[in-house]
């Protein structure tokens, strides 16, 4: 049987994750009680295991861990209701157990209930969709809900990192997958993304020529004048009116007030909305010229993540998703956002990408970093129902 919208399956999805809200809660707070910030190689593993053997209980799953190289973590991967005779293309939902919290943040803001959010490092970015994603495969085969395609769950460990060995994996599975859900925290309001911004960050290094600022000045060249220059420059390539902005966010140079300077740098994070953008957003940067020409400008970097536009297709799986949520009782709403994830790699491959299907909360990457405890029945319920119907 496949849950089918508007039938007395929502109820019994209801009151399954309802049943079940203390044992998600439990399973998302082992999961942020075990630290695992991006390349913490040992938190990583605690973390996974701890998913492993939640995962085995699921009938019919199987799951697999998977090393990222240099000791940085490891991958996980379940999959479920694969049915190969059926030949329908799978559906993936994608995540991540790294965090942005360095260890020793749990010490000093522990897992917290009151007033109806519970606050906890890497709670809703996304140890609590973790946990909610688990228990929507548990819920289908408790049930009796059969998908109608193969559902394969990755959870990377370096997705806040860059995703540089994830990215791989992430990109074979939504190759293969007819639709991508994206436990990413949603936007307020509960609201899934359909369009994310791309990221790129380039670093300007400027070699000049030391002298002496008051016998000799005309001798140096000024690295830290070049690089406000190079700045200025790279600062005006932002066309805020179709998404594109550039912040220059670190600068340094020179030794001395009385020395001309000899070095100087400039870390460069641009964002931007379509892939046109993105292209002449890196031949401008990469084609900078010095405005000295005794000066030397090395550019590094480059485009990290392709923006995730909004495509006929992923509209498309929007207003799906929008149906399942109402015959939940829910109003999935709609929201396009500046921040990247492992969504827009899944998107560059042409795959169907509905991003933000996480537990509504707040303050990603943030001290007051929380969900909202009513929260995560209403949302493990919504996940199932997509997983059982799409
Ligand atoms: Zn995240």
């Amino acid at each position: 049987m496949t849950f089918e919208p508007n039938s007395t399956d929502a109820a019994r999805l209801l009151r399954h994750f309802e049943a079940r809200r203390d044992d998600i809660l439990s399973l998302a707070r082992a999961l942020c009680e075990i630290e695992s910030p991006s390349g913490d190689g040992e938190g990583s593993a605690a973390a996974v295991k701890l998913l492993f053997d939640t995962a085995n209980l699921i009938e019919g799953a199987s799951a697999e861990r998977v090393s990222a190289p240099d000791g940085y973590g490891e991958h996980f991967i379940l999959r479920a209701f694969d049915n190969p005779s059926a030949g329908a293309r799978p559906l993936l939902l994608l995540g991540h157990t790294d965090t942005v919290h360095p260890r020793g943040t749990l010490a000093a803001r522990p897992w917290r209930e009151t007033e109806g959010r519970i606050y906890a490092p890497g709670v809703y970015d996304m140890k609590a969709a973790c946990a909610a994603a688990l228990e929507a495969l548990r819920a289908c085969v408790e049930l009796g809900l059969k998908p109608r395609r193969p559902v394969v769950l990755l959870l990377t460990c370096d997705e806040e990192s860059g995703s540089f060995s994830g990215r791989e994996l992430v990109e074979r599975e939504a190759r293969r997958a007819e639709y991508v859900l994206v436990l990413e925290p949603p936007a307020s309001g509960g609201r899934a993304k359909t369009a994310r911004k791309g990221t790129g960050l380039f670093t300007l290094e400027v070699e000049g020529r030391a002298a002496h600022a008051g016998l000799e000045p005309e001798k140096g060249v000024n690295a830290v004048l070049e690089i406000a220059r190079q700045i200025e420059r790279a600062s005006a390539l932002a066309k805020p009116e179709v998404g594109t902005t550039i912040n220059v966010g670190t600068v340094s140079g020179g030794t001395h007030a009385n020395v001309v300077p000899a070095a100087a740098r400039a870390e460069v994070d641009v964002r931007f909305s379509t892939s046109a953008e993105a292209r002449r957003i890196e031949e401008a940067i990469k084609g900078l010229k010095t405005f000295d020409e005794r000066a030397r400008l090395r550019v590094s970097g480059g485009i990290n993540r392709p923006p995730m536009e909004r495509t006929d297709a992923g509209a498309a799986l929007y207003e799906k998703a929008r149906r399942v949520a109402a015959s939940l009782g829910m109003e999935l709403g709609e929201a396009s956002v500046g921040g990247a994830s492992d969504g827009n790699f899944a998107a560059a491959c042409g795959a169907a990408v509905l991003d933000g299907l996480g537990v509504d909360g707040d303050g990603a990457h943030a001290a007051h970093e929380h969900i909202h405890s009513d929260a995560v029945a209403r949302r493990g319920a919504l996940l199932a129902a997509l997983v059982a119907s799409l």
